[in-house]
């Protein structure tokens, strides 16, 4: 058996790693000859999904930063703490930069029997001889062809994601603030960096003077020295309709792409492949085909879970929206009082942490 991944982003890397580790054989094809990851970009990693990377993909102990705390502010309620999320024993989330997961992954695949990375034209590859292919790439010709149908929602704004270099402090609380122009997050990377995203409502690519303005308006406690090079990503959201075609698989954030306001995207891919990982495994272990079944069981069990998170994250975005088009505070008001309540609190920091698994 022989699987083939389409694309050379995290997914497509993390997901040939992961099957490398089960003996599988793994070919990662893609025609992009210079891949240049954005060295500016971070991702959250919650703590479960954290523990299942070093356990069953790739030991990421040593580039990660570890966080106790996550707290959520509101610009509409005076820049008052409206959420606090924490974990007495364990890390809450941990953070990682892209280009250092991206370069760790690559390094474990290369010179490894079971992978081979090739860079080539999808048109020159005999994909006949594969049992399952995986897609990852939003510009090949099978995404084209069957994976059309989707729901996309723009959101009218730019992410601005930078590095801020500050004074050394302990640096393990993230701070998220919905201020009146979107979410900004501060999320610490060492005792003296910090990533920056900020999701700006009907930015332009020239507000990057201003960002660098709001980005110190807003910060609570660095004592910054530098604010790094900005750059801009604009917004969407965007779910496919249909998961598979015969024995070809969607997969990351082709499948599902979602406002980054909660730090989920890369998570929820981390939670599908621990769930397609789990269907082959059973499937190897009986001496089962692993072919397009595995894709018709993969979507039954997630489409549905997917779906309800992807719009409970896209609800939130619309609730503060609203309340900043309204200029009321109901709802930080509401969010607020909720999370007072501990059995609420410790909902919400379970569905961070494990999603929706019902
Ligand atoms: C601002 C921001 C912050 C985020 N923060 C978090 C977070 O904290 N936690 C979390 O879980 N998720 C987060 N995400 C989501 C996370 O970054 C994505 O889910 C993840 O990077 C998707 O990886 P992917 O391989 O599926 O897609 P992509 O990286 O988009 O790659 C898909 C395909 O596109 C092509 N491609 C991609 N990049 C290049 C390139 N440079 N050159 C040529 N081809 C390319 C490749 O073929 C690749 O296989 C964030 C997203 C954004 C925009």
């Amino acid at each position: 058996m022989r699987v083939c991944i389409l694309g050379s982003g995290l997914t497509a890397l993390t997901l040939a790693k992961a099957l490398v580790n089960q003996n599988i054989f793994v070919d990662v094809v893609s025609d992009v000859v210079n891949f240049k990851i954005n060295k500016s970009r971070t991702i959250g990693i919650s703590s479960s999904n954290f523990d299942y990377f070093n356990k069953n993909i790739l030991n990421i102990e040593k580039i990660v930063w570890k966080l106790k705390r996550i707290e959520i502010y509101s610009d509409n309620l005076k820049n008052e703490k409206i959420l606090n999320f924490e974990n007495n024993k364990n890390q809450l989330f941990s953070t990682v930069k892209n280009f250092q997961l991206y370069e760790i992954l690559n390094k474990s695949l290369s010179n490894v029997d079971f992978c081979k990375q090739i860079k080539s034209k999808n048109k020159l590859v005999n994909f006949k001889k594969y049992s399952l292919i995986i897609n990852t790439d939003y510009s090949n010709s099978f995404t084209k062809k069957f994976f059309n149908k989707k729901l996309i929602k723009t959101y009218n704004s730019l992410a601005h994601t930078t590095i801020i270099d500050h004074e050394n402090i302990s640096n393990d609380v993230a701070v998220q603030i919905f201020t009146k122009k979107g979410p900004l997050a501060f999320l610490p990377i060492s005792k003296n960096r910090t990533s920056i995203v900020y999701s700006i409502h009907n930015s332009n690519n020239n507000l990057t003077e201003n960002t660098y303005k709001l980005i110190r308006k807003y910060n609570l406690k660095y004592k910054i020295k530098k604010i790094n090079t900005i750059e801009t990503f604009d917004l969407k959201s965007c779910m496919l309709r249909n998961y598979y075609h015969g024995n070809i698989l969607a997969f990351g954030d082709l499948l599902h792409r979602i406002h980054p306001l909660a730090g989920q995207g890369f998570n929820m891919t981390i939670r599908d492949i621990n769930i397609l990982m789990d269907i082959i495994k059973y499937k190897n272990d009986l001496g089962l085909p692993i072919d397009s079944s595995v894709n018709s069981q993969f979507e039954n069990n997630l489409k549905h879970k997917n779906y309800i998170f992807s719009n409970g994250i896209d609800l939130i975005h619309e609730f503060f929206n609203l309340e900043r088009k309204l200029n009321n505070t109901f709802f930080s008001k509401s969010v607020k009082l909720l999370g007072k309540n501990s059995y609420v609190n410790k909902f919400f920091t379970q569905i961070a942490d494990k999603g929706i698994n019902i």
